[in-house]
């Protein structure tokens, strides 16, 4: 027998007029991965997402690549399309005058990041000295430019360098003060995790969206390396599910489905209507999570 939370979520999904769906993509490098890249941008579109957005890379290493893909995915596909920027490594001359390419360019959105240091995301940062200091000094710096609609980050689990909750969470709200619209989050595998940051947040006076970031588990080698470096956890459980399937990628890919699945439908019986998903460039996994809240193309 179906049970009742399932059938409610089912209900909820199929009436929910306000659920909102972004999707996130990387440049890609070659050729045969831009193919895949645009394959999967055409499949995903007519699912009519509040935008799409192309990550930049460390140090701004995919500056024009990241402006080229915003700008055609546009064009292309009438979706709006958002660009990540960072201001590690710049100084606020550099980083304004791609924000006015992006301005110029027809980009409406951006994600407005510090960035990494090139050691990694636990080695200490140094702001640029002619630089932004951090996101928050940044999407200020943004809002002088132009009326962009603009996203932050948020980290259900602490960022590494936020040494306690309230550090973090008033980082936060000085993002959404500086006038960002709302705040995307690293990827989390624990949706108590999500909901504490929201409510810990809230508690705060943030009213700002929180949107969690959805991480489809394609590979679960490659994400637990991902969420190693950027600061997630991998719990037990999840590690135990996909435990023996290296070598059995038809398995693999039903348990990736279903851990997904879970995932969305629980934060969707938590009353969440919006979600943002780190596609890694592929739409599969996407496209069935999307029906699955209620969206077809
Ligand atoms: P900030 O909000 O500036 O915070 C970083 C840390 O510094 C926090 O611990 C904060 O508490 C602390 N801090 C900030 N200001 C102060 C202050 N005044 N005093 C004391 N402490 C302070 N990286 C990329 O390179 N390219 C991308 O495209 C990209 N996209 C991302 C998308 C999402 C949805 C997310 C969640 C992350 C993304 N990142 C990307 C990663 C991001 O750049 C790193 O996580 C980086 O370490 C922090 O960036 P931030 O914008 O959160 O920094």
């Amino acid at each position: 027998m179906l049970d009742d939370n399932l059938r409610a979520s089912r209900k909820t999904a199929e009436t929910r007029p306000d659920l909102q769906i972004s999707f996130e993509f990387f440049p890609p490098k070659t050729d045969v991965m831009e193919e895949r890249f645009w394959e999967s941008v055409h499949k995903l579109a007519p699912l009519k997402p509040r935008f799409v957005s192309v990550t930049y890379g460390a140090g701004g290493s995919t500056r024009e690549r990241t402006l080229r893909m915003v700008s055609r995915i546009a064009s292309d596909t009438g979706v709006p399309a958002a660009a990540h920027l960072t201001c590690v490594g710049a100084t606020k001359a550099e980083v304004d005058e791609v924000v006015r390419g992006y301005k110029d360019a027809g980009v409406t959105s951006i994600v407005a990041l510090r960035g990494d240091p090139p050691e990694g995301i636990g080695q200490p940062f140094t702001p640029h000295p002619e630089g932004y200091q951090n996101a928050a000094d940044l999407v200020a710096g943004i809002r002088k430019i132009g009326d962009f609609d603009i996203s932050v980050a948020a980290y259900p689990e602490k960022h590494p360098q936020s040494e306690s909750w309230n550090v973090e969470i008033d980082n936060l709200k000085r993002k959404i003060d500086a006038g960002a619209n709302r705040a995307i989050t690293q990827m989390f595998f624990s949706n108590a995790d999500y909901l504490r940051y929201v409510e810990r947040a809230q508690k705060a006076g943030i009213t700002a969206p929180i949107v969690p970031g959805i991480q489809p588990i394609h590979s679960f080698k490659q994400i637990s390396g991902f969420a190693g470096r950027c600061g997630a956890s991998i719990p037990e459980w999840l590690a135990e599910r996909f435990d023996g399937l290296d070598e059995d990628p038809e398995t693999h890919a039903l348990m990736a489905a279903a851990v997904a699945a879970e995932q969305v439908t629980e934060l969707l019986d938590e009353g969440i209507t919006e979600f943002h998903f780190f596609t890694l460039n592929r739409s599969n996994l996407v496209l069935a999570l999307a029906r699955l809240l209620g969206r077809r193309p």
